[in-house]
């Protein structure tokens, strides 16, 4: 058996489970290997029924005296009971829905139950049971131990998953070590393969704990190790040095119809200081949708131009690429500056259309200052002369690999351009230090002057018919509405059955008068493009939308932003929301929308109806849900942690320190080297 076997292969695997495995995710062995529960429940407790107290969760042996099912007249549910007993009691047993248990289980067998005693009856209520004939080698994976929990989907059972996790089990065992012995050693870290089997089927508490540093060391090692390797590849080569023009720049910045704040101006200093030097800038821009990002780097693009060196700006989306190939056409009329627009489905140059041909020889030849394109500058091998900054507007998801591509293009010179990515995600400077290490970073903390609040309100569900009205009514007016919808169905990657049936019962029941957009992951990007033309046009008066809507869309005639499942957001992201509206002339409204009553909702969504600030609002998610919940998206544009979370500082900088002892002391094995090729990185600023 080997790791990338297909999980389909496995016994008891039919298609049915392999595809509900799949929306988890897992296709092979190592993906499976990798599937690490999120906790733990102790049935190691075991207990003679006589000692049984209520709610102790605990594992009883016993012999099945009398088992039955019937069908429960009232409510129409399969019922199946039992009497069980040991040398010190009999304890009854209640099991619903689960109609095969009676052909399973039969009197006379010896089982294990795992579960809890009811407070006022002396009965257990759907304990999980087996077998206890299993001979010691196959062992128990579902009770009378510590038993790993799982995140599951629709169909697919926790003891589905530890059955085929005990079936791969040998292979676990066989897991290659791949860390240096000096970094085992140091850190008293187990071997590979045992942790791994403890990490599924523990021994006791104390190895789930050994088990989870050493696999989360690993994941951030492995990660570190890929920064340090790739950024030595940087170092070795030299930057252009873009030299500060300090009165053109006055100048332009001059001609702007407003006045920088002193948090523009301080991110602005910071990033052409960078620029002036010859070792390859490193540096994320952050800043609150509205802050004012793209004037910050518009006096670093201004710079490089005037100095002869090109500029390449890569944004998320077509929409957006296009939308900041007007704004840098208007900022930059006056310099003469030539701009181009390179995206799948559009190629301009200073406002004329282009034909393939046409843009890679204008971009060979240097022609355009700034070159301004989605991922298609890479899929069409662009090769851009004297390119000396490369800047990336929220893309999360930019990877080593596509990072080089680019890098790669200026073939004469060994110049390797200076690097600045910018994102509206507040990510907390100490995370950006732990992950990232030697990551410049500036932060725009202040918005501009006479900035309208948007008014934001949590509501209920007896309110929402208000709501509705009030949409409405602005809508009448003139005005235009997003609503966002959360994804419901964790199978349903890209939340399309929750934007269909939102937008389906919107259409039909709430606004059968008003024209109803729908935009969701799944449509082509020139599909999203006709959706959002559309709305921009008036086309549509509300756009329902799963969270793609989050990036810089910039509609200022929209004044609603209405979420659905708004807790199931994080407040960052419920900012960055409403950061989509308030954009124009008018008052914007967000409505928050929540059926989740509890305490901690309600004080967590009261934060967004008072505080405006990105940051701030991060910190308290931080603090309400820790970093797992709030970065744990990918959205955030932080690595995808399967074991470590943003809140294993400790853990992160061990692992920083001994990458580059790794490094220095040259440890790096065959082995190592390996895994580390295979960790296919993908990150934000590296
Ligand atoms: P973001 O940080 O979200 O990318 P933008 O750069 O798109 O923000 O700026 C949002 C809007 O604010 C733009 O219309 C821009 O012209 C305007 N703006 C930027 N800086 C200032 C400022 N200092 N004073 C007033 N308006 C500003
Ligand atoms: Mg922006």
């Amino acid at each position: 058996m080997d790791e990338n076997l297909q999980i389909k292969n496995l016994t008891r695997v039919g298609k049915t489970t392999a595809a509900r495995l799949k929306n988890l995710g897992l296709e092979t062995v190592e993906d499976l290997i990798y599937y690490f529960p999120f906790r733990y429940d102790d049935f190691s407790n075991l207990k003679k029924i006589s000692e049984l107290q209520p709610n102790e969760p605990v594992t009883v042996r016993a012999k099945i005296q009398l088992i039955n099912a019937r069908k429960s007249f009232r409510t129409r549910k399969f019922i199946t009971e039992a009497l069980v007993g040991d040398e010190t009691g009999t304890l009854k047993v209640v099991w619903f829905n689960q109609p095969y248990l009676s052909k399973v289980l039969k009197s006379g067998d010896e089982i294990f139950l795992s579960g809890k005693i009811e407070e006022n009856r002396f009965e257990m209520l759907s304990p999980d049971y087996e077998k206890a004939t299993r001979t010691e080698v196959s062992g128990n994976y579902n009770t009378a131990r510590i038993v790993p929990v799982y995140h599951l989907t629709d169909g697919v059972t926790q003891k589905q998953l530890r059955f085929l996790l005990s079936q791969v089990m040998p292979l676990m065992r066989q897991i290659r070590e791949f860390l240096p012995a000096e970094i085992l050693a140091k850190n008293n870290f187990l071997q590979l393969s045992d942790a791994i089997v403890n990490a599924h089927f523990p021994e006791n508490y104390q190895m789930i704990e050994r088990a989870r540093r050493r696999l989360k060391f690993d994941e951030l090692f492995l990660i570190q190790l890929a920064i340090l390797q790739f950024r030595g590849k940087l170092l070795t080569n030299k930057a252009p040095q873009i030299a500060f023009l300090e009165k053109q720049t006055r100048d332009f910045v001059a001609t702007l119809p407003f006045q920088l704040t002193n948090a523009q101006k301080k991110c602005s200093w910071e990033i052409i200081q960078d620029t002036g030097r010859e070792k390859p800038m490193n540096r994320l821009l952050e800043g609150d949708v509205g802050s004012g990002k793209t004037v910050v780097v518009s006096l670093a693009i201004l710079n490089a131009a005037l100095n002869g060196y090109k500029t390449v700006l890569m944004a998320p989306t077509e929409i957006l690429a296009h939308q900041h190939y007007l704004s840098f056409r208007k900022f930059f009329q006056k310099q003469n500056f030539h701009i181009a627009l390179l995206a799948a489905g559009k190629r301009e140059f200073d406002g004329e259309k282009q034909t393939k041909n046409e843009m890679l020889k204008k971009l060979e030849n240097a022609e355009a200052d700034l070159i301004i394109g989605t991922h298609a500058l890479i899929q069409e091998k662009v090769k851009i002369k004297d390119l000396g900054l490369v800047i990336v507007d929220e893309q999360h998801r930019f990877g080593v690999e596509q990072r080089k591509a680019l890098l790669a293009r200026d073939s004469k010179k060994i110049l390797m351009p200076h690097f600045l990515s910018m994102t509206a995600t507040p990510i907390p400077r100490s995370l950006v230090l732990a992950l990232y290490g030697d990551l410049e970073l500036s932060i725009i903390n202040e918005m501009p002057k006479g900035r309208k609040q948007i008014q934001t309100n949590v509501v209920f569900e007896d309110k929402r018919f208000d709501a509705y009205r009030f949409i409405h009514k602005q809508i009448e007016e003139g005005r235009q509405a997003f609503v966002i919808c959360p994804l419901i169905d964790p199978s349903d990657k890209l939340g399309l059955k929750s934007v269909v049936e939102e937008h389906k019962k919107l259409a039909d029941e709430i606004f059968p008068d008003l024209k109803i957009g729908l935009m969701h992951g799944r449509l082509k990007a020139k599909e999203k493009d006709e959706v959002m033309r559309k709305f921009k046009n008036k086309e549509f008066d509300i756009l329902v939308s799963t969270s793609v809507i989050e990036v810089g869309i910039d509609v200022p005639n929209s004044t609603i932003m209405m979420i659905e499942g708004a807790d199931r957001f994080g407040l960052a992201q419920l900012h960055q929301f409403r950061g989509r509206v308030g954009r124009g002339e008018y008052q914007s409204y967000c409505f928050l929308f929540s059926n989740n009553n509890s305490p901690l909702t309600k004080k967590r969504l009261g934060f967004m109806e008072t505080c405006k600030d990105g940051f701030a609002l991060s910190e308290k998610d931080l603090e309400l849900r820790g970093p797992g919940e709030v970065y744990g998206t990918r959205q955030s544009g932080l690595p995808d942690l399967k074991i470590a979370s943003l809140a294993d500082v400790e853990i992160m900088k061990l692992a920083q320190s001994d990458a580059r002892f790794a490094i220095e002391k040259n440890l790096l094995s065959g082995d190592l080297q390996q895994v580390l090729n295979k960790t296919r990185v993908s990150m934000h600023f590296e």
